[in-house]
């Protein structure tokens, strides 16, 4: 394998256009001071200085280093979560409105990729979520039917047709969304964090903020080279909270997720894998997902993750699923391996939470965030530019801790582990 760099994997390895960021030294003064350089606090920046703000991006690592930079690149329309589940959980008035507004969220990610001209191998050909049991199914029926009465273009394919556009006969049938697609993920967080540069904002790297203070009507962060005097802030850590934010892993149910990615491959072959370059996953509880690069490497995922032996066994999982759903490849190579951590909630709603006077966060996307991180960063912009809550459709809510958070994760994941070894048996 060429790459098992467990952070970006491929998406470091095949990303353009990465700025070149410095750290923070000395004092600064900013009207917002955001905290996170992934999707969340880029589009912030970027939506800030378009109202014509100044803003200061302070990440601990590189930009993307979190979930931006490690993700399945799926850009999805909407949680995962039905319609009807959403209104039920956060009631008709948010949940209408969420449900409008991430169900669009597509148009502001691939809209803003045209506008500034991001090269993140961006397809809009429409995702296939994949029925491989009569129960996934159902269910994909009952999607397609909640999404259509709202005007959706989406539409469940039988049988023949899901095995046309999949390349794959392990599956009974598939939704087809044409409102989502796949980018380089990594490469969308460079341009986003580009984009945001060029229209006003700062950035700096290699700067985690190790404290967050009230310093008279202002907040201080501070940086171990320096410090942001600021009168608003938006906490943008997501699922990889580092320094002051480390114990906000406490309010979210983590779980990984890994990626093996194969060698290019051939051209007759692709004809006949995605060969409409859909993003797809399956309806299992332990799910897998397949999609392609630009050069043809097919990119294989499930839940788990890559340290000591669970390398061995996912991978070994990662030859035999593919074998299974894509017979046709025949042996393939994997050249890349890497996961990443996804922030969950109990109840699959993201969290709004204002935590003081202009300090707020939203978080925990649930495995969806390309989209919801681009709208809801906009939408935090707005947010601290005087708008107010409403401007985010979801309720305001406080932090609490997630009871016994790391075993329903491991709970899980192990799971997930079991899964993948029991299939090794069958
Ligand atoms: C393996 C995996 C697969 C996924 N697949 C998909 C998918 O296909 N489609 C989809 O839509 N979503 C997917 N997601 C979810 C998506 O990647 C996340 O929801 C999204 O990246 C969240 O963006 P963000 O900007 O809020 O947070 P992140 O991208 O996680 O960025 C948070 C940043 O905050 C920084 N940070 C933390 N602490 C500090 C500090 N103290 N000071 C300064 N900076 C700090 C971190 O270094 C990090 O860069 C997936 C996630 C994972 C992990």
């Amino acid at each position: 394998m060429k790459d098992t760099n467990i952070n970006n994997g491929l998406w470091a390895a095949t990303a353009s256009g990465k700025p070149s960021l410095t750290s923070l030294v000395g004092e600064h003064k900013t009207e917002v001071a955001i905290i996170g350089g992934g999707y969340t606090g880029l589009s912030s920046a970027l939506h800030l200085s378009l109202a014509g703000k100044s803003s200061i991006v302070l990440e601990a690592n590189d930009v993307g280093f979190g979930g931006a930079g490690r993700n399945v690149g799926l850009v999805n329309a909407g949680l995962w979560l039905m319609p009807e589940d959403v209104i039920k959980l956060v009631g008709p008035d948010h949940g209408q409105r969420l449900i409008d507004i991430l169900g669009a969220s597509p148009d502001l990610v691939f809209g803003l990729i045209e506008k500034y001209k991001i090269p993140c191998e961006a397809w809009r050909h429409g995702t296939l979520h994949c029925a491989d049991s009569k129960i996934g199914y159902k269910a994909l029926q009952r999607r397609e039917k909640q999404w259509v009465e709202r005007g959706a273009p989406v539409r469940l394919l039988e049988r023949d047709e899901a095995a046309e556009k999949t390349g794959s006969k392990a599956y009974i049938g598939a939704l087809l969304d044409e409102r989502a697609g796949t980018i380089q993920p990594l490469a969308y967080a460079y341009g986003l964090a580009r984009a945001a540069l060029d229209e006003g904002a700062q950035i700096y790297a290699r700067s985690p903020v190790t404290s967050l203070e009230r310093d008279g009507n202002a907040w201080r962060l501070t940086t171990p080279g320096g410090s942001v005097l600021s009168n608003a802030v938006i906490i943008a850590v997501q699922g990889y909270p580092e320094a002051a934010f480390k114990h906000q892993i406490r309010n979210m149910v983590p779980f990984n997720y890994f990626q093996f990615a194969t060698s290019p491959l051939g051209k007759e072959i692709l004809e006949t894998v995605l060969p409409g370059r859909n993003g797809a996953w399956d309806t299992n509880l332990i799910l897998s997902s397949y999609r392609l690069d630009a050069l043809g490497r097919l990119i294989v995922g499930s839940v788990g993750n890559l340290e000591d032996f669970a390398m061995g066994l996912n991978r070994a999982w990662a030859l035999r699923s593919i074998k299974k759903v894509f017979p046709q490849i025949g042996t393939v190579d994997l050249e890349y391996a890497w996961y990443g951590r996804i922030a969950m909630t109990t109840n699959h709603i993201p969290r709004f939470h204002i935590l003081g006077e202009n300090l707020a966060m939203v978080t925990c996307y649930n495995g969806r965030g390309i989209g919801p991180g681009t709208v809801f960063g906009k939408l935090l912009a707005t947010y601290m530019m005087g708008g107010s809550p409403e401007e985010i459709p979801l309720p305001v809510s406080k932090i609490t801790p997630v009871f016994m958070r790391g075993l329903r994760g491991l709970f899980y994941e192990t799971g997930s582990r079991m899964y993948h070894l029991a299939q090794r048996l069958i």
